[in-house]
C-alpha cells in the first residue's frame, strides 16, 4: 500500500522550507525567505513555497507545518510567537483555506523530535527524547512513535524544567529561574560570556566585550575553539548543567534515544563529552546502561521531514477514527 503523499513545511526565523516527505527523506525542496513584515506577507510567502512544491511533486493529501511558536494543537491556533508574526493566528484554518488540503500545525521542537525518530536508526525509534539548544531550549518527547503534547498541545516544554532552584532568571516569557533554558541556551551563554568579558578586560572575551558591550554565544564558541580557557570553562559548565538535565530525562522516560540538537549542537565537541560524563554519574544505572545519548542527526531538512511525518501520522489517525466511528467528524 502506497503511503499518502504529504508535504512538510518548516517555518524558521529566516526561511520557510517546504518539501515532499517520504519516510526519512525530503524531495522537491523549495525555500523562501521568511517575511517578517506582516502576518499576511508571511502567509503569502508560505503559500508561494507550497505552490512551487505542489507543481513539482503533485497535490498532497496533507501538509504538516512546524513553527517556532506555542501551538494549541487540536485547533492549530498560535498562542504565542516571539520571533515571527503569527501570534493569535488560526494558522491551521488559514492554511487549510489557502491550500485546500488538510493541514496540521505543531511547534518546531516537536517536529524536530519526530524527524530524529525517523533518522536515528534503520527503523523509526519508538521512544525518543530530544533537546534543542538554540537561542532558547526546546524539547520533544516521542512515545510509542508519536509526539507527547499534553492536554492542549502545549506540553513537553523540556527547556523549562528547573535544574537549579536558585539559578539565574529564565529568559523570555518564563517566570521561573534556573531552568535548562536559563543555563544551557545560547542566551545563557551570551549572558555569562558578557559578564566574564566585563570582568576580565585583558582576556579574549574581554576584548570582544570592549568592542560590542556584549559577547555572543557564537563568539564564545569561536574563542573556545581557539583554545581560550575562559570560553572553554563556560562551555564545560554548560555541559555539566546539560548533563544534570539529561540524567533526569533518562530517569523519567527511559527512552531508547536521547538526542541533543539545535544550533549550539554544532559545537557539541566543546560541551557534550562533559554532559555525558555528568549524566552517567547521575542517572539510575540500569537506565543509563540501556540508553543511547547522542548529538542529533538533524541535518538541514530535519524540520521539513518532521513536519511531513506529523502530517502522515495525523492522516493515519483520522483514517483510524473514521473506520471506528463511521463518520468523518473531526477530520478536515
Ligand atoms: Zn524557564
Amino acid at each position: 500500500v502506497a503511503e499518502a503523499p504529504v508535504l512538510g513545511m518548516d517555518v524558521g526565523g529566516t526561511k520557510v522550507a517546504v518539501g515532499a516527505v517520504a519516510g526519512p527523506r525530503a524531495d522537491h525542496l523549495v525555500e523562501e525567505p521568511t517575511e517578517l513584515s506582516s502576518t499576511e506577507a508571511l502567509l503569502d510567502g508560505m503559500e508561494k513555497a507550497y505552490r512551487a512544491v505542489v507543481e513539482a511533486a503533485g497535490e498532497p493529501e496533507a501538509v504538516g507545518v512546524g513553527v517556532p511558536s506555542q501551538i494549541e494543537f487540536a485547533t492549530g491556533r498560535v498562542l504565542s510567537s516571539v520571533n515571527i508574526p503569527l501570534e493569535g493566528v488560526a494558522l491551521r484554518e488559514e492554511l487549510a483555506n489557502r491550500f485546500g488540503v488538510a493541514v496540521f500545525v505543531d511547534n518546531d521542537a516537536n517536529c524536530a523530535a519526530l524527524a530524529e525518530a525517523q533518522l536515528v536508526d534503520d527503523a523509526p525509534a519508538r521512544h525518543l527524547v530530544m533537546l534543542t539548544l538554540g537561542t532558547g531550549v526546546g524539547g520533544g518527547v516521542v512515545i510509542d512513535g508519536t509526539i507527547f503534547r499534553g492536554t492542549h498541545g502545549l506540553g513537553a516544554e523540556l527547556g523549562h524544567v528547573t535544574i537549579d532552584a536558585d539559578g539565574p532568571n529564565c529568559p523570555g516569557n518564563c517566570p521561573n529561574r534556573g531552568c535548562i533554558e536559563a543555563l544551557c541556551s545560547g542566551t545563557a551563554l551570551q549572558r555569562d560570556a558578557t559578564e566574564l568579558g566585563k570582568d576580565k578586560p585583558d582576556s579574549p572575551l574581554g576584548r570582544i566585550y570592549a568592542q560590542n558591550r556584549r559577547v555572543k554565544g557564537r563568539e564564545t564558541v569561536e574563542a573556545a575553539q581557539q583554545g581560550d580557557p575562559d570560553a572553554l570553562t563556560l562551555l564545560e559548565r554548560l555541559g555539566t548543567n546539560l548533563g544534570v538535565a539529561i540524567a533526569s530525562f533518562v530517569n523519567v522516560f527511559e527512552p531508547e534515544h536521547l538526542v541533543v540538537g539545535g544550533g549550539l549542537s554544532r559545537a557539541a565537541e566543546l560541551f557534550f563529552p562533559r554532559a555525558r560524563e555528568e549524566a552517567a554519574a547521575r542517572a539510575l544505572p540500569a537506565l543509563w546502561e540501556r540508553v543511547s545519548v547522542e548529538v542529533a542527526r538533524g541535518g538541514a531538512h530535519a524540520g521539513v521531514i518532521g513536519a511531513g511525518v506529523l502530517a502522515g501520522q495525523e492522516l493515519k489517525g483520522q483514517a483510524r477514527d473514521t473506520a471506528r466511528t463511521g463518520t468523518t467528524e473531526g477530520a478536515r
